[in-house]
């Protein structure tokens, strides 16, 4: 725990989605199937810090060339949640956690994966819109929450919502592995980290849990609950 709070009782857990809630980044894999160019020129231009993450996010997806149908095609035969997920997301229900997803990625993409595996939970995210196969993409969770001293303008401003949360007098739990979940990351009461996410709070000093799947948060969380 970064911040020691009262009580643990309203607790509220937020979790990215690429390369958290699936094995491997969704929108990753998308982006290397449909996208006929060097999308991660966006990315790195955004590293650069010459562009924002909106900007890149979007122009990196809109260069994506497919129908939702063969997105939703893709999805599901290529995604897989992480152990323990499904089961993660009841839990929470049945023990008055809050939970939402968080992510960068598509809704589109997030929605197919909550189908696939009969999944119920919050999404706030990007918007994927289809014009035959030309994508269209809109950031519906921006305004007017994302505000950062340094410029930066979120597609989805994950760290508003930790925030939000925060001030209604929430514990948040934060789940994350990639580089946008730093800032909400560092905002969070209780962080379970993988990959980029883990690299960066280590150098910084910040406390944080490792994890590999859902099954090993449920009981970490559960002991933390219990204290
Ligand atoms: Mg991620
Ligand atoms: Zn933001």
């Amino acid at each position: 725990m970064t911040k020691k709070k009262n009580s643990m009782d309203k607790v509220y857990v937020l979790s990215d989605f690429d390369g958290t809630v699936t094995v491997e980044d969704a929108a990753v894999a998308l982006l290397n199937e449909y996208c006929p160019m060097d999308w991660y020129e966006y990315v790195r231009k955004w590293e650069r810090r010459d562009t924002t993450l909106r900007e890149s996010l979007k122009e990196m997806y809109e260069h994506i060339i497919a129908t939702k149908v063969q997105v939703e095609d893709f999805v599901g035969k290529n995604v897989l949640v992480r152990k323990g997920f499904p089961e993660f997301v009841r839990w929470c229900d049945k023990n008055g956690l809050g939970f939402t997803v968080v992510s960068e990625g598509l809704d589109v993409v997030i929605n197919k994966v909550f189908e696939k595996y009969d999944v119920d939970a919050k999404v706030l995210t990007n918007r994927m819109l289809f014009k035959g196969n030309k994508v269209t993409i809109e950031f519906p969770e921006t305004p007017p929450l994302c505000h950062h001293d340094d410029g930066e303008i979120c597609g989805t401003c994950k760290s508003s919502h930790v925030k939000r949360l925060q001030d209604e007098g929430w514990t948040v739990v934060y789940i994350g592995d990639g580089k946008t979940d730093v800032r909400p990351g560092s905002l969070a009461d209780v962080v379970f980290g993988r990959r980029s996410l883990a690299r960066t709070f280590t150098e910084q000093g910040r406390y944080f849990f490792p994890f590999e799947n859902f099954v090993a948060i449920r009981e970490r969380l559960g002991n933390i609950l219990a204290r």
